[in-house]
């Protein structure tokens, strides 16, 4: 397996493709994503590649270290529109040499012509929507897929001279099992991955999930449970060799996600396409997600924005407490003050005693990090810096 450098350089951004395609809408998504509209893939392509072309004038700024083109489903679509967008960033755009490139794919939708493409195109890291390795339970999600669909991507991903592949897996899904829950994890360490996302169903209201809740004809599984298959999750991808480098990510030695870490650390990014968010010179802001309202205002050079929020240094020291702690190795609040100008030991002294007499944090030096408990109940910790 090769080595690479997961270490974020601070002089570099992200830039995130946002394709909202989907074969169908899985039960309890609530991303903005949509079923197919092929209609609209071509235009979708060229008012994105209109918009990084814009992106890139308006912002002159640091080499694009990151790139990660999410969903939705990227995969769906032809690869030569993915060709396209990529080739236009690099042509627009200072991207560094060792930048990591990230597609987000689903079981089902990949082709050997596709991967080719991809590879191509500089694409080096491959994401894959797995969640459950029992087809009842993939069915119960509204997948398009099953468990033989995936081994079957994994293996053309690998035939590719894809490494660096991470599987997207979730517990607490509505009557699933303990065994279950073990028997995908077992599974899933088995192959050779670099990196698992591993995420606790949260039912949210706009889904066919929420709308089961509502009606009483669906129930989210008991805390205890959810826990349980989280330590159990944890404990195993460790015993595999897998760090647990944020709270629901791991990842093989150097394998961490660059991208995801700079959301986490501060960094800024560049969003593009609808639904996308960027954070830029500390203004975060938003396209709209709805897909004929944003071809049609790139189109006709009006601002597609549905948010756009300059943030006060108060938001910044909240967000990069909260940010900060998601990560294993947590935040180094000598080094944050300096940063933000703002002595956070003092600020937050009660706030910090009382979140270490809970144990929910722990301290080592100016480090502070959450404890295994405040993994678990990460939300009382949040609530103290909101
Ligand atoms: S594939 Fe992903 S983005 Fe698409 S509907 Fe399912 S969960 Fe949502």
């Amino acid at each position: 397996m090769f080595k690479r450098l997961d270490v974020r350089s601070k002089n570099q951004i992200g830039l995130y493709i946002h394709i909202p395609f989907c074969k169908q809408k899985c039960y309890y998504c609530d991303f903005p994503s949509y079923p197919y509209m092929e209609e609209y893939w071509g235009a979708y392509t060229e008012a994105l590649v209109s918009e990084l072309v814009l992106k890139a004038e308006e912002y002159n700024g640091p080499d694009i270290g990151t790139i990660f083109i999410g969903g939705g489903t990227p995969s769906l679509i032809p690869s030569e529109y993915i060709s396209r967008i990529l080739e236009t960033v690099y042509k627009h755009y200072k991207v560094s040499r060792d930048c990591e490139a990230t597609i987000e794919s689903n079981p089902g939708t990949l082709t050997d012509e596709k991967l080719k493409q991809y590879k191509e195109s500089g694409i080096n890291r491959l994401s894959i929507g797995l969640q459950a390795c029992q087809d009842d339970i993939l069915e119960k999600l509204g997948r398009i897929h099953t468990f033989k669909d995936f081994t079957f991507t994994l293996n053309l991903a690998q035939k590719h001279g894809f490494v660096d592949i991470n599987a997207d897996i979730i517990f607490g899904i509505p009557n699933q099992t303990l065994a279950q829950w073990k028997d995908t994890v077992s599974k899933v360490i088995t192959f050779e991955l670099t990196h698992i996302s591993c995420y606790s169903m949260k039912i949210e209201e706009d889904t066919v999930f929420g709308r089961l809740k509502s009606a009483g004809q669906l129930e989210e599984i008991e805390d205890e449970l959810d826990r349980d298959m989280y330590h159990y999750a944890a404990d195993a991808f460790y015993k595999a060799g897998f760090y647990q480098y944020e709270i629901s990510n791991f990842s093989k030695p150097h394998f961490r996600c660059r991208h995801n870490m700079n959301y986490w650390e501060r960094g800024e990014y560049i969003g593009t396409g609808a639904g996308a968010h960027s954070f830029i010179r500390n203004r975060r802001f938003a396209n709209t997600a709805d897909v004929p309202e944003y071809i049609k205002g790139i189109r006709e050079k009006k601002p597609v924005l549905s948010e756009d929020n300059c943030l006060s240094v108060d938001d910044g020291i909240k967000e990069s407490m909260i940010l900060g702690l998601r990560l294993k190795e947590g935040i180094d609040l000598a080094k944050l003050s300096r940063e933000l100008g703002v002595d956070l030991e003092n600020k937050y002294h009660k706030k910090l005693n009382k979140l270490l007499s809970q144990n929910l944090v722990e301290r080592e030096g100016s480090v502070l990090r959450l404890t295994s408990k405040g993994m678990d109940l990460a939300n009382m910790v949040w609530i103290e810096f909101i």
